[in-house]
């Protein structure tokens, strides 16, 4: 059975590349009916902290990507790492190297002055522990193969070639005892019985560092697959501007979560050319076969307008369930959801079915919606003070609000056919009439349409509205 993990580094949010790591690695998981792991990559620990943990953790949950089990903490397993290195040790695959800060400088400038990269010159592979200073700690080294290659056989790169030349002997455990990241992956990776190691393609190269550890150990490489990464919209390194953010942020932005997912699956990996996926649809077509090689390009207009596809699509009672989960975290979303658990959100849901057409994300929703929520006396935007200040509107208003007012039932459409003859009556274009109506009942220029939105707030508030402005 397939076992995959994520394995987040805590020094930071889970930003979106991070997010696209872990849906890839669930969506495997999910096609094969397999498990997706959660590991905590915590052994920095200067620079590891549990705000980043909880971010993660979040992060992972809104987008709806489930772990199976507890999370592992890989700095919790640090003896664990230990022991296998004193068995590396025991059986002469690692020994103990003595060099000393000044040495390894040395070393790394004469390879950079002969334009190589930096190696350690496995002086430590051979000599007699006897020789061994008594006043350094020495650091553990992995002793690799000098010769020939290690191939990383990849799932998405296919087969990458590293000659063992260019790779040195790797430290395993620091002079303070602590393991490095290279050894503790591997062995973390063995003991939690992963059998696909999908990850970005920056960590390629410490592929063929781990194979060489795999190799050591005897123990069974996992398969590959290495994707791409992804950039900004200039092709350059994806920028906080161009959506190098947490997921939160997108959160933040009003984006729906199977939204993003949607967002996500596609940069890398496509299926003909069908755009909009369902999580079930994703799930049976998804495969690292079709993952490309070419870094994806993040573009902001693209997540918008699926987003937009999203709020448009998702039946209303879903959609006010996904709003109300959203609303803590938008602009003036908590006040807004005081006001709607106090008795509007049978008017919200009224209004939905107009305002979803005109929303691309949760924050247009609320702006939308903003005409239940304000306020009477309604402040004015500039345009609606503006509309209202025409010479003679004011008196305009005040005679149809009267109209209004004698109306027997109050309906959508019986408020537009009084509004209709008021306006012919007073030789008037419908327009004429109903921008001032709109602008004294909602405040803007822009709601959705008048006649709803009076059937929406009722007769009372409406008239009240209006009666503030006919002065
Ligand atoms: N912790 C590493 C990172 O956040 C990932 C390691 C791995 O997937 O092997 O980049």
């Amino acid at each position: 059975p397939v076992v995959v993990r994520f394995a987040p580094s805590p020094t930071g949010f889970l930003h979106i590349g991070g997010a696209r790591t872990a849906l890839f690695n669930w969506l495997f998981a999910k096609s094969k009916g397999g498990k997706m792991l959660l590991r905590i990559e915590d052994t920095d620990r200067a620079r590891s902290t549990q705000e980043a943990i909880d971010a993660i953790l979040d992060g992972l949950t809104w987008l709806g990507l489930d772990w199976d089990g507890d999370p592992v903490f890989q700095f919790s397993r640090a003896d664990r790492h230990r022991e296998v290195v004193d068995q590396l040790l025991a059986t002469g695959k690692a020994y103990r190297a003595y060099d000393t800060v000044e040495e390894l400088d040395a070393m790394r400038a004469n390879a950079l002055a002969a334009g190589k990269p930096p190696r350690y010159d496995g002086g430590w592979r051979d000599r007699d522990p006897s020789e061994a200073p008594a006043d350094i700690a020495p650091v553990i080294r992995l002793r690799v193969e000098n010769a020939g290659d290690t191939v990383v056989e990849d799932a998405v790169q296919g087969t990458v070639t590293f000659p063992n030349a260019d790779l040195d002997d790797l430290v395993l455990l620091r002079s303070d005892g602590t393991p490095t990241y290279m050894l503790a992956v591997v062995i973390d990776d063995h003991d939690m019985g992963i059998t696909d190691v999908i990850r970005g393609v920056d960590h390629l190269t410490n592929a063929a560092r781990q194979i060489q550890i795999y190799n050591a150990l005897g123990w069974k490489v996992p398969h590959m697959a290495h994707i791409p990464l992804i950039h900004g919209p200039d092709g350059a390194k994806l920028s906080k501007r161009h959506g190098a953010l947490g997921v939160e942020a997108y959160r933040e932005m009003g984006y729906m979560p199977a939204a993003l997912r949607n967002y996500l699956v596609r940069l890398g990996w496509s299926h003909k050319d069908q755009e909009i996926f369902s999580t079930e649809e994703m799930i049976a077509a998804f495969g690292l076969d079709a993952v490309g090689r070419s870094p994806s390009r993040f573009d902001y207009d693209r997540l918008e307008n699926l987003n937009g596809h999203y709020v448009r699509a998702t039946p209303d009672d879903e959609l006010v369930e996904q709003f109300a989960a959203a609303l803590p975290y938008l602009q003036g979303g908590p006040a807004a959801k005081a006001k709607l658990d106090a008795g509007l959100w049978d008017s919200f849901r009224a209004a939905l079915p107009s305002m979803k057409e005109r929303s691309k994300n949760f924050n247009e929703l609320l702006d939308n919606a903003s005409f239940l929520l304000v306020d009477r006396p309604l402040a004015l935007d500039d345009k609606a003070q503006q509309a209202l200040s025409q010479p003679g509107t004011r008196d305009l208003l005040k005679r149809l609000t009267e109209r209004l007012r004698a109306l027997d039932t109050w309906s959508a459409e019986e408020a537009e056919s009084a509004v209709r003859e008021f306006a012919t009556a007073e030789g008037a274009k419908l327009g004429q009439v109903a921008q001032p109506l709109r602008a004294a009942t909602t405040g803007k220029m822009v709601s959705p349409p008048i006649f709803e939105v009076l059937a929406i707030l009722g007769r009372d508030e409406s008239l009240a509205r209006l009666a503030d402005q006919a002065v």
